[in-house]
């Protein structure tokens, strides 16, 4: 259990929950601190915070978004961010644009593939416009009856070769740290161990990520191996970097891991909370 849960997502993105039952269901998990770190989108965190004054937690506004580097795909989490912030609320849309784009591409090639009326079946899941996942699709295909399960569906869908994929150019790297930066935030690379890299890749990428200016990693998160936590402790320690704990928390059904269910930081780590004073102080 911990009280500092810094990623987690409402049905603004991917997420089942709205943004109030995600701070409420976190609170009665006793969360202190939690940032909603919706996919590419900023929409949910007014109502988030409004919950959260009322039932007296710490509510961090965060964000994760999409990068493409070396024709991988991976996520950064801004937290503490200023979300009305010009450039970030740019980007937002631009990503808002591309995922819109891929989301039709999709519904396409899976019409292609014999299954119709994929793009209202997606939406159907989807609470705003404004982050039309992967996610989304995955639950109507499963509705469909084409895979008895999320984890199938990704087995057999929505990915390179498979029915239901369509490329997508997120933001670069470089970009998103200034961004995160501009918006006053900190930026965090997260769960670096989904991104099925080679040891020598991996490497390269945390490298670069500290030089671009990045703050932190994030070391504790659901699907990490003790041993994968043991790699990017050493890492953050060697690079410098600070370190970040979240569940990645989407949905009460489909989520294996609940807010705040999560270990604490290995000691030694400096948080990416240490000079949030502003908001520990209270
Ligand atoms: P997108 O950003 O639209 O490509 O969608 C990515 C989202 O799909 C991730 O944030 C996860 O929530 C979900 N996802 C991707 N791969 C899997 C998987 N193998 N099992 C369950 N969820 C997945
Ligand atoms: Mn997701
Ligand atoms: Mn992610
Ligand atoms: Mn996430």
């Amino acid at each position: 259990m911990n009280s500092f849960d810094l990623h987690c997502h409402s049905w603004f993105s991917d997420g089942t929950l709205c943004p109030a039952d995600v701070v409420k269901r976190a609170a009665s998990n006793n969360v202190r601190y939690l940032a909603l770190t919706d996919h590419d989108t900023v929409s949910g965190l007014k109502e988030a915070q409004a919950t959260a004054q009322e039932l007296g937690i710490h509510l961090i506004p965060g964000i994760e978004i999409s990068v493409s580097w070396n024709s991988k795909t991976l996520h950064v989490l801004g937290l503490n961010i200023q979300p009305d912030t010009l450039i970030l609320q740019h980007a937002v849309a631009k990503i808002a644009d591309i995922r819109f784009k891929r989301a039709q591409a999709i519904a396409l090639d899976l019409e292609k593939a014999g299954i119709p009326h994929a793009w209202e079946g997606a939406l159907q899941y989807a609470h705003s416009t404004d982050s039309i996942t992967r996610t989304h699709f995955a639950r109507f295909l499963v509705e469909y009856g084409a895979a008895p399960s999320l984890g199938k569906v990704y087995r057999h869908f929505l990915r390179p070769g498979k029915p239901g994929y369509a490329k997508a150019t997120w933001l670069d790297l470089d970009d998103t740290i200034r961004i995160i930066h501009e918006a006053k935030g900190v930026a965090v690379l997260a769960h670096p161990g989904r991104y099925d890299l080679s040891a020598t890749a991996c490497k390269r990428l945390l490298g670069q990520f500290a030089e671009l200016g990045g703050d932190g990693i994030e070391v504790i998160t659901s699907n990490h191996t003790p041993e994968q936590t043991r790699y990017f402790t050493e890492h953050c320690l060697r690079l410098g970097l600070k370190a970040s704990c979240g569940s990645d928390f989407h949905s009460p059904e489909e989520s294996r891991i609940d807010l705040g269910h999560i270990a604490s930081l290995p000691a030694g780590l400096t948080p990416i909370w240490s000079n949030w004073l502003s908001i520990l102080e209270h």
